[in-house]
């Protein structure tokens, strides 16, 4: 079942199925329900799968990025230079340590953020560099690196995309945080995990989503701030479950991405999702496209909606919104690139099992819609 009674298509839903049920009721039945066997197993079995040295789970991607920013010394009164164009929390974490979040713009191609423009907001401050690898795409990792700073990657929508040179996301080497909310490729409900490969590292993850207690110390001895970033048993039996199906999960993506692109390909001005470079893979998360320019989008997911078709405009620009602006004086105008994508951007409904039938009356909807008058 992936349409409601009424017909309406869902904008994302998860692939669970007995699978699941049984790993979780097994976790239920032992009464180990946090800190138990399947957190470490499912550790070692997601690196495996990115070909990181280790993971260290948690109990969201926001969480993830978090430990990872403190990992490289992000602090108080530096700067953290990131994208503008993501999921808020990117940015957030930088605010959590005190840290400022400096943005750079976007390449209009990727729309991640653009190594040039990047370089050119260093300062003596900067502590580091959180390139977003937005809509599953790879972000230009050599191209940072180059730079010199510490990189933390947020791979919280890039589960199964490769880099240019061909490598998995997340088998980097930097610090990188995936997430697993109920409408990312693997789901955990809620959770999310830091990939990595110095082991000091891993120890120091370790130790602060649990309150700071040393792994060799007794219970109440804690030799460093924490928090509670624990990612329970139960979600970790989601996570190897989903781990088995992860081919199929992101074969499904792949297969409806490629029916949207051919559906959608000659749609005048309409923007869709950049073609792989080299041997990068994007890892599919949404089916995001670009309207084109004049045409009024809250019309356009109004008479969607009409169709029962729910659409999204995805992302807002960060430094535009009011938290942004106010705290850091930012104003329209100073990242041109991510603004007019920002502007234009609508997330369509997009999931592994999605059917050729919803794809096409999505599609057709679209097209329908943007040929009428009343949205230009
Ligand atoms: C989903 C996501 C996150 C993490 O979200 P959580 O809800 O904390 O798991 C972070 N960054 C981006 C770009 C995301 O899409």
């Amino acid at each position: 079942m992936t349409e409601g009674e009424d017909g309406a298509i869902p904008l994302a839903r998860p692939v669970l199925g007995e699978r699941e049920r049984e790993l979780v009721w097994s976790v239920l039945r032992s009464g180990r329900l946090s800190l138990g066997p399947l957190l470490g197993q499912f550790e070692r079995a997601f690196a495996a799968r990115v070909g990181a040295g280790w993971g260290s789970a948690v109990s969201s991607g926001t969480a993830g990025l978090h430990l990872a920013v403190r990992a490289v010394g992000v602090s108080d009164g530096g700067e953290l230079i990131t994208s503008p164009f993501s999921f808020v929390a990117s940015a957030n974490v930088a605010v959590y340590e005190r840290a400022r979040p400096v943005f750079a713009d976007i390449d209009p191609v990727t729309l991640n953020l653009d190594p040039a423009a990047a370089a050119a907001a260093v300062t003596d401050r900067t502590q580091a560099i959180l390139p977003v690898h937005v809509f599953g795409y790879p972000a230009d990792m050599a191209a940072f690196e180059r730079l010199g700073l510490p990189l933390v990657e947020d791979a919280c929508e890039a589960l199964g995309a490769r880099y240019e040179d061909g490598g998995e996301v997340g088998g980097r080497g930097h610090l990188a945080a995936f997430g697993f909310y109920a409408n990312k490729q693997l789901t955990t409900a809620e959770g999310g995990i830091v990939t990595g490969s110095e082991e000091a590292l891993k120890q120091r993850l370790d130790s602060e989503r649990n309150q700071g207690r040393a792994p060799d110390m007794d219970w109440l001895d804690h030799d460093r701030l924490g928090f509670n970033y624990r990612l329970s048993d139960v979600a970790c039996a989601l996570g190897l479950a989903q781990l088995e199906r992860l081919d199929s999960l992101l074969a499904g993506r792949a297969r409806v991405a490629a029916l949207y692109l051919d559906a959608l390909g000659d749609v005048e001005g309409l923007g869709l999702p950049c073609a792989e470079r080299g041997q990068a893979r994007r890892g599919w998360f949404v089916f995001v496209v670009q309207l084109p320019r004049g045409v009024d989008r809250d019309a356009v997911v109004r008479a969607l909606a009409e169709r029962q078709i729910p659409s999204k405009p995805y992302f807002p620009a960060l430094h535009l919104m009011s938290y942004y602006r106010e705290t850091f004086a930012h104003r329209p105008g100073e990242f041109p690139v991510c603004e007019d994508v920002a502007a234009r951007s609508l997330a369509l409904p997009f999931f592994p099992e999605m059917t050729e039938g919803q794809v096409a009356r999505v599609c057709e909807a679209l097209q329908a819609v943007l040929s009428t008058r009343s949205v230009a």
